[in-house]
């Protein structure tokens, strides 16, 4: 197999993408088109450095019908040999030999981790706190209209997890030199995502697309012997000559396990408190914490493309998106993340009386607004006590603070009347999309200060690279 790398098409001749890349391959390699006997895309980008000619950028793995023909001097740089292997699962225990295990969530993790040890003839158990993903979509939808929260079935909670409202974007910055990146991605395919995911440089599967996915994927999962249980938490451990023997779901039911999976993703905070109490070992980690910020799509179009996506031809140009970092002069990073092109910005929370809130777009990312959160790095040293539960209370002070601030909606302010410290009254040019009520507040009583002074020094620093990033009107909404 030949890869060959930086292989640009004009982005309005890929429709025809296939015959222009063979025609290309083929000069590169200086053989006839006819040698080429097959072509994978494995990566297409979007170059827009030379605006108004905006290009698509591929790699290509070709195979041919005598590649030993080739002469030496066609290979350099963008293009090499390659093999391809294929990720392998190969669990440490045989089936005989591995017990009882069990799976507790099912998000991202836990359904992965249930799907292939289902696959392989493990037949798992996996317990969701959550309901399946349609019963959960409507509790779900309950909440963004009438703000009543079901702190079981949530945003954060439910068969998909946290993810199933991230959007479904899938890019990673973790090396993929297993493959598994990959096999996860033809997965999504093989439950009826487009195989478009499995090249595009940030792929986006959208949650509309996502939702029905994960139905399909619990279908495969329950033909190959796995059993799935939702509305079932754990809630105790058992622990026997230090190890797990039981658990306990619901307060009152108990399971024997050999083999336990924690996929708990982000916010069990209380079962992270009962596995703290059973001294599981714990440690304190740095993460973000900041703002979601919400722009017009076409002013995200105009600085990536010159052009309205919408105007170019075909439509064959997506939403598009951004990636943004600076340093505040108080030390701290600020860095846009899970940027949502033509999206909502959607209430996550999943604790009475706190708010949070997160990005997602469906699968067209067709709204009128872009959005992205923009936060700001934070230490163990920002929290209380160095007790490795801190980093949630710390979260939780502040997650109160933005539903007091929102009297229980997303509080939301202009860039300008953030910047002056005062509380909007009234929307510029932009109005936010979002998904859950909104209310004016002022996020300078949400965020400490500190935090505060890095966004807004940092957001200007965003307008260098992006202008009107640091506009007025521009909304953030918290926290
Ligand atoms: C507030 C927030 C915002 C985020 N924003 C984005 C974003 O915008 N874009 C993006 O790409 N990623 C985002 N992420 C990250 C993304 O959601 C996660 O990377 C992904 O969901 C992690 O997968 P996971 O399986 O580890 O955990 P989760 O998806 O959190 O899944 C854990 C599952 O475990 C279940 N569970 C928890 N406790 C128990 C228990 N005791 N018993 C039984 N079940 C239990 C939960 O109900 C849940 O379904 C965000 C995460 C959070 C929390």
């Amino acid at each position: 197999m030949i890869r060959i790398n930086q292989l640009k098409i004009p982005y309005e001749k890929s429709k025809d993408e296939q015959g222009i890349l063979i025609s290309k391959i083929a000069k590169k390699l200086n053989i006839p088109k006819t040698e080429i006997t097959s072509l994978s895309i494995v990566r297409k980008s979007i170059d827009g450095r030379e605006k108004p000619d905006i290009y698509f950028v591929y790699s290509v793995d070709v195979a041919l019908e005598n590649e030993s023909k080739l002469k030496p001097k066609v290979f350099g740089k963008d293009v090499s040999k390659v093999t391809k292997s294929a990720y392998s699962y190969k669990p440490s225990k045989t089936v005989e030999d591995s017990g009882k295990t069990v799976v507790v969530g099912m998000g991202p993790a836990g359904l992965f981790c249930g799907y292939f040890l289902s696959i392989n003839g493990y037949k798992p158990i996996i317990i969701e706190r959550g309901k399946k993903v349609e019963d959960r979509l409507a509790d779900v939808e309950k909440f963004w209209e009438t703000g009543v929260l079901n702190t079981e079935s949530n945003v954060q909670f439910g068969e998909g997890g946290a993810g199933t409202f991230s959007d479904g974007k899938l890019n990673t910055m973790v090396k993929d030199k297993l493959g598994r990146n990959k096999l996860v991605l033809e997965t999504f395919v093989k439950f009826g995502a487009s195989p478009e995911i499995t090249y595009v440089n940030k792929p986006h599967i959208g949650t509309d697309v996502l939702s029905q996915v994960i139905s399909n994927m619990r279908e495969a999962i329950i033909e190959a012997g796995g059993e799935i249980r939702f509305e079932t938490k754990l809630t105790d451990i058992v622990v026997k000559e230090d190890r797990i023997s039981e658990i306990i779901v619901n307060d009152n039911e108990r399971i024997s396990v050999d083999n336990l999976v924690l996929a708990l993703g982000h916010s069990a905070r209380d079962t992270f408190k009962m596995l703290y109490n059973k001294k599981l070992h714990m440690e304190p980690k740095a993460f973000a914490v900041g703002v979601r910020m919400e722009h017009k799509q076409s002013l995200i179009d105009d600085a990536m493309y010159g052009m309205r996506h919408e105007d170019s031809v075909d439509g064959l140009l997506g939403a598009a998106d951004y990636k943004l970092t600076a340093h505040a002069s108080n030390g701290r990073s600020v860095y846009s993340f899970c940027m949502c092109p033509g999206g909502y910005v959607v209430n996550a929370s999943s604790e009475e009386g706190m708010l949070a809130v997160n990005g997602m777009s469906y699968s067209k990312r067709d709204s009128q607004n872009a959005n992205s959160a923009i936060i700001v790095s934070v230490t163990p040293d920002d929290f209380k006590d160095d007790n490795p539960l801190s980093g949630i209370e710390f979260q939780r002070e502040l997650e109160k603070a933005a539903f007091d601030a929102g009297n229980g909606k997303i509080p939301v302010q202009t860039y300008g009347d953030f910047k002056l410290d005062k509380k909007s009254t009234q929307f510029g040019n932009i109005t936010p999309v979002t998904k859950g009520n909104t209310a004016f507040a002022d996020i300078n009583k949400v965020l400490p200060k500190s935090l505060c002074d890095a966004l807004k020094e940092c957001i200007t620093t965003f307008g260098k690279n992006i202008k009107d990033f640091d506009d007025e009107d521009a909304i953030i909404l918290g926290v």
